[in-house]
């Protein structure tokens, strides 16, 4: 996973909150109040923070097809289903359909104490990306068993997405030569970073890949 950076709350969405308060007396609430229209922008601007990954599985989002995830799910955390922070960019996966069960769709309300949000400053710490595209519970303890419950409940060792990611570490070159010490560093500060605005897809996975090769 890679760890989010929040920006501040867009002006657009406080100014659209403190209006709809305004004029209705009451808070608004994301399901009942807020319009199809202010959904896609408020999507595009997560999309930007994010680099266009989906936050749980660092699959590309586009504008079409990605979803606004409720970290905190709206239907438990009601006071925070308007709060940026809780608000994130995630993919849909399709629900019910084997090996493309994932994210958005595959998680819905569920939610659990042990949860750490990717925007976590410990979030990358907790799982490790293996060559096979597979992903594992790393760290201690409570994270350990955090991390276990988020790849299970995201389906992120779906085969889809393990798939995925074993063929962009293959895509990155990482088989292809023998590299020196400053190429392979060249290549994580590649991965780890926004090229254009965006991330490439699984650029975790790539990233630790190529770190291994520094021992
Ligand atoms: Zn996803």
């Amino acid at each position: 996973m890679k760890r989010i950076i929040k920006n501040n709350p867009p002006k657009w969405f406080e100014d659209w909150k403190r209006n709809f308060e305004h004029a209705n007396g009451r808070k608004a609430a994301y399901k009942k109040d807020f319009p199809q229209n202010e959904i896609r922008k408020l999507r595009g601007d997560l999309l930007r923070e994010q680099g266009y990954i989906c936050c749980y599985c660092m699959g590309r989002l586009h504008i079409d097809g990605s979803h606004v995830e409720h970290f905190r799910p709206k239907t438990r955390f009601p006071d925070e289903d308007m709060e940026y922070g809780n608000l994130l960019a995630s993919c849909q996966g399709i629900a019910g359909e084997p090996g493309k069960d994932h994210c958005g769709h595959r998680k819905e309300d569920w939610y659990s104490a042990r949860m750490v949000s990717p925007v976590n400053p410990d979030i990358e710490q907790m799982f490790h990306y293996g060559l096979d595209g597979k992903v594992y519970p790393s760290g201690r303890d409570e994270k350990r068993r955090g991390a276990k419950e988020m790849i299970d409940h995201l389906g992120l060792n779906s085969y889809y997405l393990v798939r995925n990611r074993e063929k962009a570490i293959e895509e990155s070159g990482f088989f292809d030569d023998e590299y020196t010490e400053d190429e392979i560093r060249d290549m994580i500060d590649y991965y780890d970073h926004m090229d254009e605005g965006k991330y490439v897809p699984y650029c975790g996975a790539i990233v630790e890949a190529w770190r291994s090769l520094l021992g």
